[in-house]
């Protein structure tokens, strides 16, 4: 579970503040460890939280290596947890994205690298993201 000190060390190690807005969007993502759009967090966030304040923190998080973004082939832009690797210069993930067709959950797989891509002749490689869908393993045990 997600402590305040837990989240503190966090937020300092990417060079912000600790603010209580900051500490309850951290607090939603280190307590469901999965991927989460801007309105899943807004659910679970109390009413009054703004949800301007919330788009800057969460953009913030982005640009400071706490959050990554994750492609749902839904179009919906989802953000989840980066590992101690990320910082503010860059992002390192070469890890696949699961999402699960029984809770529609999204989850960072960081054991299950990308395969490397091989490109023809004349084509630069950037970036790969994978989304690989299934059962995960939550709802493949209770079944
Ligand atoms: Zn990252
Ligand atoms: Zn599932
Ligand atoms: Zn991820």
């Amino acid at each position: 579970m997600g402590s305040t000190s837990d989240n503190k060390e966090i937020l300092q190690k990417a060079g912000l503040r600790l603010t209580r807005q900051r500490s309850e969007v951290l607090e939603v993502f280190t307590n469901k460890k999965t991927a989460l759009s801007q309105a899943d967090i807004e659910k679970v966030l109390p009413p009054q939280f703004d949800r301007i304040t919330l788009y800057r923190i969460l953009r913030s998080f982005e640009g400071s290596g706490i959050l990554h973004k994750v492609l749902d082939d839904s179009g919906t832009t989802r953000f989840a947890l980066c590992g101690h690797h990320c910082s503010e210069e860059e992002h390192q993930h070469e890890h696949v994205h699961f999402k699960c067709s029984a809770c529609e959950k999204i989850q960072c797989l960081e054991e299950v690298e990308i395969p490397q891509i091989r490109l023809p002749k004349g084509y630069v490689f950037t970036e790969a993201k994978l989304l690989v869908e299934g059962i995960c393993k939550n709802c493949s045990e209770s079944r």
